[in-house]
């Protein structure tokens, strides 16, 4: 390989082959997690501030299973990169509506949030899976709130807003996730026929020592009622930042300082201690 190299012809190292037989393995066992039923939803509450009260919670994916923990955004890239996300995604929504259920048999009636990839909005049968779905739990409609990030918006608007659309006219409540972190085209944004806009980690951190933070945050919470979308904070991890956001006029926060996402069963245990 030596003289491969002086000859200047292409070769592969080691560390990326196994780089990409690694990243196979973990393709294929990512496939068989899903069919083996492997992967979990785990449940972050979201507190409406107005009135004190837990008014719904966010569902974000797990893969327990494995020795080595995989983080979500890595296990949806593999899936989005791969053609997986497909079959994950309608996994996924089949599983919230089985938890709000659970939920519900246990006297919690709460909203559902889900994640949804860009490319499910580039499935031209996704809205029809999606009716589908829920016509056969009429009881949950309008209870499961779609969560689509602004920037995979900006990558095929045409599409995504007929998607959104079509969603909305089965009348699914749609939010506007990580809000703030990328580019923002508030023209384009007032066209979708979303709810609630998720205002970003990254400007909530910091909120309680950078005035500037708190001017964007406060200005983006006006706006928002303005344009008459109910405002969620995420990333809320002290009382601090949680007074601020009730005195500027956040409707909702989640975070941390509430409660890491749980699986069901401590969900539940945690619901029902938060009653008490
Ligand atoms: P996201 O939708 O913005 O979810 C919020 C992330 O912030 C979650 O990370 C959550 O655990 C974390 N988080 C919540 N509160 C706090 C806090 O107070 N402080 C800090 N530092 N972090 C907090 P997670 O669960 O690792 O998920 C990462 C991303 O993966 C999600 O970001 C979402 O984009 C994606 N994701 C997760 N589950 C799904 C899914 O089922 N489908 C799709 N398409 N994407 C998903
Ligand atoms: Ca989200
Ligand atoms: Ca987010
Ligand atoms: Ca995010």
């Amino acid at each position: 390989s030596e003289r491969a190299r002086e000859r200047g012809i292409a070769y592969y190292t080691p560390s990326i082959d196994s780089y990409s037989a690694s990243r196979l393995t973990m393709v294929s066992a990512l496939q068989k997690a899903l069919v083996n039923n492997e992967l979990a939803l785990h449940l972050q509450p979201k507190l409406d501030l107005r009135t004190s009260r837990i008014s719904g919670v966010e569902a974000l994916i797990r893969w327990p299973a494995r020795e080595q923990p995989v983080p979500a955004d890595e296990i949806i890239t593999l899936a989005e990169q791969t053609g997986l996300i497909k079959p994950l995604t309608r996994w996924v929504l089949e599983q919230s509506l089985e938890l709000r259920s659970r939920l519900l048999d246990s006297g919690h009636l709460l909203d559902l949030s889900v994640n949804i990839s860009p490319n499910n909005l580039r499935e031209p049968d996704f809205p029809i899976f999606v009716k589908r779905l829920m016509g056969a739990h009429l009881q949950h409609r309008g209870a499961i709130i779609f969560e689509v990030t602004e920037t995979s918006m900006m990558q095929d608007p045409v599409n995504a807003l007929k998607a959104l659309n079509s969603l909305a006219y089965e009348g699914i409540p749609v939010s506007i996730d990580d809000f703030g972190s990328g580019y923002s085209s508030l023209s384009y944004i007032k066209q979708l026929p979303a709810s609630e806009i998720k205002i970003d980690r990254s400007l909530i951190t910091d909120l309680a020592t950078r005035e500037e933070d708190r001017v964007i945050v406060q200005t983006t919470i006006n706006m928002c009622h303005s344009l008459g979308y109910q405002v969620v904070a995420e990333g809320v991890e002290d009382e601090a930042t949680a007074d601020l956001l009730k005195g500027m006029g956040c409707d909702m926060i989640q975070g941390y300082f509430l409660s890491r996402p749980l699986p069901l069963e401590q969900m539940l245990a945690w619901l029902s201690k938060r009653r008490e």
